[in-house]
């Protein structure tokens, strides 16, 4: 129980999977001198795993975590990175200060324990740390002839970041991308056009590997996919807003299926919100 699943993706990238939580995926990045690890995972016993791995693998030290997006199955687990420095984009500590008030207050915590008491345990290794770094568009990392490019989507998530690694052409997404599922457009702070150039601006990169946020690894031709379905969304949406339609009359194309039904109707209605100017 609570076994990440590691995966040397290429000569500098480690990637770990946690497929009992939502296949999140997590990554350690060796430049010349340290690690950068993309993401934490739910719980702290989760992240020690891929800490452990890549320490070893590569005898250097982890510098930096970059967290993608603030959600709790990427953050939470941050701790067992304690040492390195925390990247995230301007926008993911409010936010993170905002959920400690709120679902991510101890009262909430109590709460999941109670619910899942066989994760008590690990739930209670919880420490949520916010970024010790920040970066408003851009932050490059780089030591030698390594580096780590790291960029503000504002997709998925307000706070949505991703990262690429020309050395070995790898792209992190964060959940800009969940693969093979119907993308998570759930969070309304998300902004459905910088998605959209975001997947442009990766699709212009010399990228082999694209490393979601959940799901199993894929190349250009499947985010081309994800995107092209976003367009046709964005399409949708607005001409069904021009001609006084509602969400109910789409005419949606054939994607992967939504991990809930909830997805859909979360999904309509912030876009309906977003291209209503509501
Ligand atoms: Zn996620």
């Amino acid at each position: 129980m609570y076994l990440v699943e590691l995966n040397d993706l290429t000569p500098r990238v480690v990637v770990a999977r946690d497929r009992e939580f939502f296949n999140v995926n997590a990554a350690g990045v060796a430049l010349e001198k340290f690690i950068v690890v993309v993401d934490s995972f739910l719980f702290p016993i989760h992240s020690r795993q891929l800490r452990e791995y890549v320490e070893t693998k590569f005898n250097l030290p982890i510098k930096y975590v970059f967290l993608t997006h603030s959600d709790g199955d990427h953050v939470f687990g941050v701790d067992s990175f304690n040492g390195a420095d925390i990247i995230a984009s301007q926008y993911f500590g409010p936010k993170v200060k905002e959920f400690l008030l709120g679902k991510w207050s101890k009262k909430e915590f109590d709460a999941w324990k109670e619910s899942e008491p066989e994760h008590a345990d690990v739930i209670d290794e919880i420490i949520i740390h916010t970024p010790t770094i920040e970066f408003e568009k851009e932050c490059f990392i780089s030591d030698g002839s390594s580096k780590l490019e790291l960029y503000h989507s504002g997709g998925h998530t307000s706070c949505s970041s991703w990262a690429y690694f020309p050395k070995d052409k790898v792209v992190f997404t964060g959940d800009d991308l969940a693969s093979y599922d119907w993308p998570y457009i759930s969070d309304f702070t998300g902004n459905p056009d910088n998605w959209i150039s975001t997947f442009e601006h990766i699709m212009a990169l010399d990228v082999d590997f694209i490393v979601p946020g959940h799901g199993v690894v894929v190349d250009k031709s499947h985010l081309k996919e994800h995107l092209d379905f976003i367009v046709t969304l964005r399409s949708l949406v607005k001409d069904a807003i021009s001609e006084g339609k509602g969400k109910d009359n789409l005419d949606l194309p054939e994607f992967y299926p939504p991990a809930a039904e909830w997805q859909l109707e979360r999904a309509f209605t912030h876009l309906f919100a977003f291209y209503s100017g509501r």
